[in-house]
């Protein structure tokens, strides 16, 4: 079971390595990188490495449960939930989900919260049509909504939503309610808290943050939802092949499976998603106090309600200074601070395994740099 006082994970990266604050790939675990090391040569004293079984092995069978088991414990879903492990990126899911559960000439719901919610739905639109309930542009993406922003969603096969929007730092401290089935990318906010499971439907993640390795999801569906699915779909799109298949339907991305599976172990061996939420609201509050007491220096990217506990966005007076700001920031070993680029700015993500005291050397740099620049 998950427990609340576990030890805390390693404070300060391994001598050679820096502070990498990175939006993703991110920072892994420096135990799971050498566990992984070692099993690249000899997984589980089979004498073949990680990446040279076959996937119809009974070493991959293990690597398969292990997986599934520390991503079901850390979630903490019971049975009448799937989980999959499918190959490629977050964004293949928003047509997918399209493919999967809207049925001809549906609709699927949005809330526009961010530049990855805005892609989703316009990937989305290119399979069926789509009903924006929240446009955030108009509040230049400072908030999420509230209930009462949130239009009807009519009759949309589902509404999808980002949970944590970790291009401009705003994240839901809950899940929007809703008459239609609803659906989450957690990518960026997966297993840094405890999720309203009963809220949702289907929830998905890509691996490159608090699971580890880029190219691979984690999704969760509820056996009901695929039992609902489109049937006539190509296997290969579809969900419920997935899920039958145990998520090898084709050769499946074997190592991302393992990654996941040593990520979500970790996780629970360190305290499980009640003990990261705690470390998430710490660390983010001595970044965000910096911001605050920086007398309009910089600017937060969202607004106080609403403020992500694992992506921290701020703007600075000019370019410029945006510059400066990273390359003396480098020269103190905090690297990846530069904002995403449709965004600009200054972005630190502090994930799971992100170690605790570069959140407070990044305090102190923002107040020395504002000192001398402001
Ligand atoms: N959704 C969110 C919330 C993200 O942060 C990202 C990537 N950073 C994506 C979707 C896209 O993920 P991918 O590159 O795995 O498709």
């Amino acid at each position: 079971m998950p427990r609340d006082n576990a030890i805390d994970p390693p404070d300060t990266p391994a001598h050679g390595r820096v502070y990498n604050f990175s939006a993703g790939p991110a920072c892994m675990p420096e135990s799971v990188l050498v566990q992984l090391q070692g099993e690249m040569l000899n997984l589980f004293g089979t004498g073949i490495g990680l990446l040279e079984h076959s996937h119809r092995g009974a070493a991959y069978d293990r690597l398969l449960d292990e997986a599934l088991h520390a991503v079901r414990a850390c979630a903490g879903v019971g049975p009448e939930w799937e989980i999959l492990f499918m190959p490629g990126g977050s964004m293949q899911h928003f047509p997918l989900l399209a493919m999967n559960f809207v049925p001809t000439g549906g609709s699927a719901a949005f809330l526009d919260t961010g530049l990855w919610a805005h892609k989703g739905a316009a990937e989305t639109s290119r399979v069926c049509t789509v009903r924006t309930l929240f446009d955030g542009t108009k509040v230049r993406y400072a908030h999420v909504p509230e209930a009462r922003e949130i239009a009807d969603p009519g009759d949309a096969a589902y509404l999808c939503y980002c949970s944590n929007n970790t291009v401009e730092g705003t994240q839901f401290r809950a899940p929007p309610r809703t008459a239609v089935p609803l659906f989450c990318d957690a990518t960026s906010d997966i297993f840094s808290r405890d999720l309203d499971w009963d809220a949702h439907e289907l929830v998905f993640a890509s691996g490159q943050k608090n699971l580890g390795a880029s190219g691979i999801c984690v999704v969760f569906a509820r056996t009901s939802l695929l039992a609902r699915a489109n049937a006539s779909l190509s296997p290969m799109l579809s969900y419920a092949h997935f899920a039958k298949t145990q998520s090898r339907p084709n050769t499946p991305p074997t190592f991302g499976v393992r990654v996941i599976g040593l990520m979500a172990k970790w996780t629970l061996d360190h305290g499980g998603t009640a003990a990261f939420a705690r470390r998430a609201a710490e660390r983010s509050a001595i970044v965000y106090a910096a911001i605050d007491r920086s007398g309009g220096f910089y600017r937060g990217s969202s607004e106080a309600g609403c403020r992500s506990t694992t992506a921290i966005s701020f703007q600075l007076p000019s370019d410029a200074l945006v510059d400066a700001f990273v390359s003396e920031s480098e020269l103190q070993g905090l690297h990846g601070l530069r904002g995403h680029r449709e965004w600009g700015g200054i972005r630190a993500c502090l994930y799971n395994a992100f170690p605790s005291q570069g959140c407070t050397l990044l305090a102190s740099f923002m107040d020395d740099f504002a000192r001398r620049r402001g």
